[in-house]
């Protein structure tokens, strides 16, 4: 006999790959996605809550000095329950001494869910020598590296470094980290598809693809996203290797989650991105 109970729709998981949350942020009423934006930890959780994303890993950012980042993302881990994860930094051009610290601070903080470097905002290039280290410690703890790409927030960025291309060889001679390629390296997502295609230890999230809501454009840039996102994922064949990622504050988690909701995949690709293809890479059932 059948049950009259419905059984609840089982939700696939969802995971934002690419939040940011810190005290450090510079300018958020004018950077953010709305003026009026809570930018806290309330703020986050309820927009999870509404959108329905269960977790989020924060990328602590370049202008946090580095040791009070890293308690940062420990406190948000705590003060959420377990939903927000702590992604730390580590800066290569800030001096041998100080390098050798921040790398052994990693190297004893226990609850860390993948390192972020900011080539671009920063002057190095993913392939830089003095980044071995960093990605010994990676595989050692088995720990992915993402990488900004593309468009840096401020003019005094350098593009230079952030494009996909210079990831390629250090995708290479690391062959056993994962390595994730931020915003699709937009505007250069081809080079992105491509690395991703080449190299199995390649992955790209999506965030920060979409201008802002106060543009007149918002809905034709959400649209053309949506569409380019679905070029790179189809072209490539590789559904597994790209992650829902909002890049919150700067998108709205309702924009960047009903994209990915909208994309023309099958239901298990969707799922996929939408959370476990991040549960998978960032380990996250430990
Ligand atoms: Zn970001």
């Amino acid at each position: 006999m059948r049950s009259l109970i419905a059984r609840p729709e089982a939700r696939p998981k969802c995971v934002d790959a690419h939040v940011h949350l810190t005290k450090w942020w510079p300018n958020i009423s004018t950077t953010g996605y709305r003026p009026e934006l809570d930018y806290s930890l309330h703020g986050l959780l309820s927009e999870m809550d509404s959108t329905g994303i269960d977790r989020a890993l924060v990328l602590q950012m370049y202008l946090a000095p580095e040791e009070e980042g890293l308690a940062e993302g420990q406190r948000l881990y705590d003060d959420s329950g377990g939903r927000l994860l702590p992604v730390a930094t580590i800066d290569p051009t800030q001096g041998e001494e100080s390098f050798a610290s921040s790398l052994l601070r990693l190297e004893q903080e226990e609850r860390l869910y993948g390192i972020k470097l900011y080539p671009g905002y920063r002057p190095f290039y993913p392939h830089d020598r003095r980044l071995d280290p960093v990605y010994e410690l990676a595989h050692r703890r088995s720990l992915p590296v993402l990488f900004h790409q593309g468009d840096t927030l401020e003019g005094r960025g350098l593009l230079k470094f952030a494009r996909p291309l210079e990831v390629d060889e250090v995708a290479g001679r690391f062959r056993d980290v994962p390595f994730v390629l931020c915003h699709l390296g937009n505007p250069w997502i081809d080079e992105a598809a491509e690395l991703v295609y080449k190299n199995p230890n390649v992955h790209a999230d999506m965030s920060g693809l979409l201008a802002s809501p106060s543009s007149p454009y918002f809905q034709r840039s959400w649209e053309l996203a949506l569409q380019r996102v679905e070029e790179v994922v189809v072209s490539t064949g590789l559904p597994s290797r790209f992650l829902f990622g909002s890049d919150w504050p700067l998108e709205s988690l309702e924009a960047a989650v009903g994209l990915t909701r909208r994309l023309d995949l099958s239901d298990t690709d969707r799922a996929a991105l939408l959370g476990s293809n991040a549960e998978r890479l960032f380990r996250l059932a430990r």
